[in-house]
């Protein structure tokens, strides 16, 4: 009989156990958190939803848009998007549009913007780095203005050290020319896949469709374990045999089955792993890092701040990387809309300084920054709550997929382990992707084959700009290009 245990019950560990459940496999989840979600779960305190960062519901794989459908039926609502890019005291359009970026800047910036996109057409340079990348499609000033400064927030590395297959699979189908394009002839079929009007949202945020999905596997049978951190795999001649976890007391135990899936990070991964990997494959993994988040979320005592669900910050001035105004999300995810919750994200290492401030200090420091660009008065702010969120992005530093390779190799070889989600793949993957990767893997088990490859999910930088969108379905090893997703994406940024 088989038995699937899946490790992590993120949207990616999640998907597959609802499908395997679904379908008479009996699988048990391990999860290290005392919820499931991971990075997609929504924070409560006293009664207001936090989203971590605001996590927009788009897909282009109808397999996943059913799925979500399905678990959460009226709960899942329509919620139009308006984003703006702050900047110099001014807001912009994002995402771009031509018109009023260049109003905005003013007639030299507009001079100096446009001969720069043209030297950039005639001479365009080599595609190395993120830097190169948007330079290509934008023109030097463009990118200096509204990608270097945000980018490099997010990253806390220079744009010259991020590989271009970042940009390549997030901005996708965007460049000045076709931003330009985009605003003379929008028709309402226009695909280009950073222009987004609208997305789903659950009406409680996301850890609401990922709650109801755990309930939904308990109800069918299947075991969702929290509190549960998976520590060590023990494996036997390319298969993988039983694995053991914790609970929060330090407690051992141990769980065996036929096929084992792993959503956390393959970076932990394989020092999980017993016999231990060979030392080439644990220095690859070192080599392999994350960016974290911190999100201060505040409760205003203002019924009106500004009409975004959210608004990238590029001003240099201040450390603040974006703001989501959780009312213009849902009206649900407050409990008096005289109020106003805003997620005030900040990007940083795990243990820097950031990361040490102790919450206090954190939220005196962000509310002194929303005042110094006007969006509040720190004295209106009434309450507050800190949440850290480790391993939020993997980076995808110049040189990474050298050290990624060498870890996917090694863990090829154990037929019964497979590779899901996020961290799991090391890839920036949005909710879509990583659920996607969860389907995979269930029917790969539901078939006996290793057909589907889960690894081969949003790498989708051979599509052509402004793709038109394809019919999804599922890919499978060697064969070529059958479908895709992509989700949205947003110039050089999380979402
Ligand atoms: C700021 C921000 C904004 C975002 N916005 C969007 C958006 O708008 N739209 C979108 O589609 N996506 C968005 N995303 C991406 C989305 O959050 C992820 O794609 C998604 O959560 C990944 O799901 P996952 O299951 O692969 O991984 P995760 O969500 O990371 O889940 C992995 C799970 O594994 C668990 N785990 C780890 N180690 C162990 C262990 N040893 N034992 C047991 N369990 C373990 C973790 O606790 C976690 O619950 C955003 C991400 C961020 C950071």
């Amino acid at each position: 009989m088989k038995k699937a245990i899946i490790m992590g019950a993120g949207p990616a560990g999640l998907s597959a156990g609802y499908e395997l459940q679904k379908k008479g496999v009996d699988s048990v989840l391990l999860e290290a958190e005392k919820e499931v979600g991971g990075i997609s779960k929504t924070v409560k305190y006293k009664d207001y939803h936090f989203d971590l960062g605001g996590h927009r519901f788009f897909t282009k794989f109808d397999e996943v848009n059913q799925l979500w459908k399905e678990v959460l039926g009226d709960h899942f609502k329509k919620t139009p998007r308006l984003s703006r890019i702050y900047y110099k005291n001014k807001f912009f359009n994002y995402p771009l549009t031509p018109v009023n970026a260049l109003s905005g800047v003013g007639i030299f910036e507009t001079a100096s913007i446009l001969l720069s996109y043209f030297n950039a057409k005639i001479k365009p340079d080599k595609e190395e780095t993120f830097e190169q990348w948007v330079s290509n499609r934008f023109g030097k000033k463009l990118y200096s203005i509204f990608f270097k400064t945000y980018t490099e927030k997010v990253w806390g590395i220079p744009c010259s050290s991020i590989q271009a297959e970042w940009a390549a699979q997030r901005i996708k189908g965007l460049s000045l020319s076709s931003a330009i394009k985009n605003a003379l002839f929008k028709t309402k079929n226009s695909s280009i896949k950073t222009l987004i009007d609208q997305f789903d949202y659950p009406t409680h945020g996301p850890g609401m469709m990922y709650n109801e999905m755990k309930n939904k596997i308990e109800k069918m049978g299947g075991n969702v374990l929290l509190d549960r951190k998976v520590s060590r795999i023990y494996h036997q001649e390319g298969r993988i045999q039983s694995i053991e976890y914790q609970d929060t007391s330090g407690n051992r135990y141990t769980q065996e089955g036929t096929h084992f899936i792993s959503s956390v990070p393959i970076t932990e991964l394989v020092k999980m792993l017993y016999p231990v990997p060979p030392e080439e494959v644990i220095q690859a993994a070192n080599h392999l890092s994350y960016r974290s988040i911190i999100t201060v979320d505040i409760i205003v005592n203002r019924k009106n701040l500004f009409p975004d669900n959210w608004i990238y910050i590029h001003s240099p001035e201040v450390k603040l990387g974006r703001i989501q105004n959780f009312k213009n999300w849902s009206k649900d995810m407050l409990p008096d809309t005289n109020k106003t919750s805003l997620g005030l994200e900040y990007f940083c290492n795990e243990n820097d300084d950031l990361w040490n401030k102790p919450d206090e200090d954190l939220f005196r420091f962000a509310a002194s920054e929303v005042e110094k660009i006007n969006i509040c008065e720190a004295s209106d702010i009434e309450d507050y709550t800190v949440v850290r969120v480790p391993k939020a992005y993997p980076v995808y530093m110049m040189g990474y997929k050298e050290y990624l390779g060498t870890v996917q190799e090694y863990l090829k070889k154990f037929d019964n382990l497979q590779l899901i989600g996020r961290y799991g793949l090391f890839k920036y993957n949005n909710m879509d992707h990583s659920i996607m990767t969860g389907l995979y893997a269930a029917k790969n088990i539901l078939m006996d084959c290793l057909a589907f490859d889960t690894w081969e999910v949003n790498t989708d930088e051979e599509y052509h700009e402004e793709q038109k969108e394809r019919p999804q379905r599922f890919r499978r090893r060697k064969v070529p290009v059958l479908g895709t997703s992509s989700t949205q994406q947003e110039v050089g940024y999380e979402k």
